[in-house]
């Protein structure tokens, strides 16, 4: 059974929430979970929700009840994970050019951390020697994901320490005789192509002879996910069958158990998120047909900001004949969700749903232009409930001081 949102939930949280509106299902994000669950060995296997995805703590919550691990990209967000009640052991701490301090912090609160350059993992050494046990991200200068604005493990890429400078890293792990437990490889967004994975573990299979505490590797996230109808994501059975075997060997081969971690985002939540908006305006031009709408790119700025595709269909009309549309929002800045897409034809008042608007979508949100930021919902069990409110004039002044 596929979990979805029908017409009818959505348009029943938009009556009942008013719009823009960003609403989640929680019974599909534990679908997205238990197929992880069946495709990989679990022995050996350990998932880390990426949840700068959407960090939402009810959402969390839910991450958390499914006894998913959670994977953090910033202090605060492991400070948001330990206040859901993830235990520090159940979260890990990805950082990428932060000060020691955040390093140190996470350390000392016990979660697991990744550290991702030299200087960084000189001053680890010098806090805690081989006190703490620490994981290094490598740079693997392989090119993936669905575009360069998101891939991470290429030769240009700021992320991780180059897999050139090993030489470098294993002279500061055996100076401050560093526990070095986990080798991670995060190489980008939207990875299709499984063979990515796997030149992973090519990689880490020459990095384990030099680093013999090793018990870890960390693969990353980064699970295409379908946007368009029809198109396929990564094919995870395929992974989970290559992974286990990669895995088995490795295992042997060094005579270590050793477990692999992965840190899906995207694929935990972007199908389980609908962003739902009302058509203000018609205006044609020419051949054009703009559908205005009472959002931007202050809500959802994926399609501006790396070219992402959002699936729209007219939640109040679906049944009426396709007809093509620019659709725009309403921020003083070009704001395209969809330069020129075949939507059931749209009235004025209609409300439209984006599709795949789980991740990094309400993430990205911004009070741009001094708008409010959406409510968002979470129907669990067919009941919607609101897990944060929309804001309200007073919240754009709130942080700012009176003189
Ligand atoms: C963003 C990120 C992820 C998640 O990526 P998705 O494409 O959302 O799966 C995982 N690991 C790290 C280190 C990240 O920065």
């Amino acid at each position: 059974m596929n979990a979805s949102l029908s017409y009818a939930h959505l348009n029943a949280a938009a009556q009942t929430f008013g719009t823009p509106l960003y609403v989640y299902h929680a019974e599909k994000i534990e679908q997205q979970y238990q197929n992880l669950l069946t495709q990989f060995e679990l022995t050996q296997t350990r998932f880390f929700y990426a949840c700068k995805a959407l960090t939402n703590i009810h959402i969390l919550k839910v991450i958390k009840e499914m006894g998913c691990n959670i994977d953090c990209s910033s202090i605060n967000e492991v400070k948001l994970a330990l206040h859901v009640g993830f235990l520090p052991s159940n979260i890990l701490y990805t950082s990428n050019s932060v000060g020691f301090d955040e390093i140190s912090t996470a350390v000392e609160l016990g979660v697991h951390v990744n550290i991702d350059s030299l200087s960084n993992l000189e001053k680890f050494g010098q806090q805690f020697g081989a006190s703490k046990a620490v994981g290094v991200r490598i740079r693997p200068d392989v090119m993936a994901g669905g575009n360069l604005k998101i891939s991470t493990g290429h030769d240009k890429s700021k992320f991780g320490i180059p897999v050139a400078q090993m030489d470098a890293l294993k002279s500061i792990q055996e100076k401050y005789k560093i526990n070095v437990r986990t080798l991670h490889i995060h190489t980008g967004s939207e990875i299709k192509d499984v063979a990515v994975f796997i030149k992973s573990a090519e990689v880490f299979d020459t990095l384990l002879p030099h680093f013999p505490t090793v018990e870890v590797l960390d693969f990353g996230g980064g699970f295409k996910v379908p946007y368009e109808p029809g198109e396929q994501g990564t094919d995870m059975a395929l992974l989970g069958a290559e992974v286990n075997k990669a895995m088995k060997q490795l295992s042997e081969k060094y005579g270590r158990n050793l477990i692999a971690w992965f840190e899906p985002g995207k694929f935990m939540v972007s199908e389980a998120g609908f962003f739902i908006a009302k058509v203000n305006v018609l205006k044609t031009s020419g051949s054009l047909t703009f559908a205005g709408l009472n959002t931007g790119l202050n809500h959802l700025i994926r399609p501006m900001f790396y070219d992402a595709y959002h699936h729209i269909d007219n939640l109040t009309n679906p049944d009426k004949p396709l007809k093509q549309y620019a659709v725009v929002g309403n921020i003083c800045e070009t704001d395209t969700f969809a330069w020129d897409r075949a939507i059931p034809t749209i009235e004025e008042g209609d409300l439209l749903v984006f599709y795949n608007a789980g991740a990094y979508g309400y993430e990205m949100a911004s009070n741009y232009n001094a708008r409010f930021k959406p409510a968002q919902v979470l129907y669990q069990n067919g009941e919607a409930k609101l897990i944060s409110r929309a804001d309200q004039f007073e919240d754009l002044l709130t942080l700012q001081v009176p003189l």
